[in-house]
């Protein structure tokens, strides 16, 4: 999704683009599938915000279970889509604007000189090499290091994501539902079609195994927390994802990376969407700009990212980390049951676009 983004602010600025896909839309992915209002706004900006309103499910409310205790707050206009649907829709966008997209292609980059990049393409099993003057990588979660132009300065570690649809009557339509423990979170939202989008964090490395399987730990956490009456059933295709938490350099001479391949913190403040299309947006901006030469485009992306989601990305990390801390949950939700405007600050800084 942030490829698509990039792509649809390219065309708009007169660049051609090429939108490589490896997967064949529609397809599930793992995904809280909400949207707050930083994001409704980059939607208007990129001309597609009502067709995903009049797609997705309106969200009003945030429930979450914290330390034993029940929390509700009135949040600002969202939207919870499904990925099957969201993603089909940028990508729709990207080939009215002239985008030219290839799906079920696999893209890798093969390397990078002072004239170009060189980019090997796999398409229905035919293999071709192609010379582009600058490359945007969006391969999300588990994009490779791009021939070692791209090195982790933060490796892959920490809770990984598991989501599945599920049905349920007992969740209200609106309202996003978000279960803490010490094993990590679940959260829960009803989407248009009626099914429930089950999505969660949940602790990796030695001590989790032996919590059980990703399935049997987000009931437990469900089951031990003020939404234990909600029943959920008929549950689809587990999906997970490797280890979330992972940070790299962003840019180097003309390769790019936006989204989830440029880093990742984690979904509990539900941004990863807005982060990957504000970044593929500020790529296309910075790549269209008249600032030259495009040889140092990577490297101006790398500071640029940084300085972008700096701020956002050190609050998810600050409210994720205070998460894993008991007595500081308890602290956080005896607070907000008994002064839920203190919430108004953070939900303001979450959905500055
Ligand atoms: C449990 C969980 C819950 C979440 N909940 C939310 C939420 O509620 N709200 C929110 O905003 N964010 C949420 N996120 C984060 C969000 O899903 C991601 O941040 C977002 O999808 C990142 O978009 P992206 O475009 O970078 O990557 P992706 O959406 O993963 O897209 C990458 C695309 O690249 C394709 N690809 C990969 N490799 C190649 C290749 N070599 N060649 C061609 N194509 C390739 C893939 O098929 C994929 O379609 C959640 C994440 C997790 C783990």
């Amino acid at each position: 999704m942030a490829g698509a983004a990039c792509a649809i602010r390219l065309r708009s600025l007169g660049v051609a683009v090429d939108l490589v896909e490896k997967s064949v839309f529609p397809r599930a992915k793992v995904c809280g599938c909400c949207i707050g209002e930083a994001g409704l706004k980059v939607f208007s900006q990129l001309g597609i915000r009502a067709d995903v309103l009049d797609s997705g499910m309106p969200t009003r409310r945030w429930c979450a279970s914290l330390a034993g205790q029940r929390i509700e707050l009135s949040i600002p206009e969202g939207v919870a889509i499904s990925r099957e649907v969201l993603d089909p829709l940028m990508m729709n966008a990207a080939v009215r604007c002239g985008a030219n997209v290839s799906m079920n292609c696999t893209a890798v980059v093969k390397g990078s000189t002072r004239d170009g990049v060189s980019v090997q393409l796999d398409q229905n099993g035919t293999t071709s090499l192609h010379d582009y003057s600058c490359v945007v990588i969006a391969a999300g979660l588990r994009s490779g290091n791009c021939s070692g132009l791209l090195p982790w300065t933060e490796v892959p570690h920490g809770p990984f994501g598991i989501s599945v649809m599920a049905s349920s009557a007992d969740v209200d339509p609106g309202v996003i539902y978000m279960a803490c423990n010490e094993d990590g979170y679940v959260g829960l939202v009803k989407l248009a079609d009626g099914r429930v989008d089950v999505a969660a964090a949940l602790q990796s490395g030695q001590a989790s195994g032996a919590h059980g399987d990703p399935i049997t730990r987000v009931r437990r956490i469900l089951s031990a927390s003020q939404f234990a009456s909600i029943e959920l059933s008929e549950f689809g295709t587990v999906m997970t994802t490797p280890p979330l938490r992972r940070s790299r350099r962003a840019g180097h001479g003309r390769v790019l990376a936006i989204g989830d391949a440029a880093g990742y913190v984690e979904p509990f403040t539900g941004e990863g969407m807005t982060w990957g299309m504000q970044g593929g947006i500020a790529a296309a901006e910075l790549i269209a700009s008249p600032f030259g030469d495009l040889n140092d485009v990577g490297d101006v992306w790398d500071r640029k990212l940084a300085a972008l989601l700096r701020r956002r990305k050190r609050t998810c990390r600050l409210v994720t980390t205070a998460l894993r801390s008991p007595a500081a949950c308890r602290i956080a939700a005896g607070t907000l049951r008994l002064f839920p405007s203190l919430a108004t600050p953070l939900l303001r800084s979450m959905n500055k676009a």
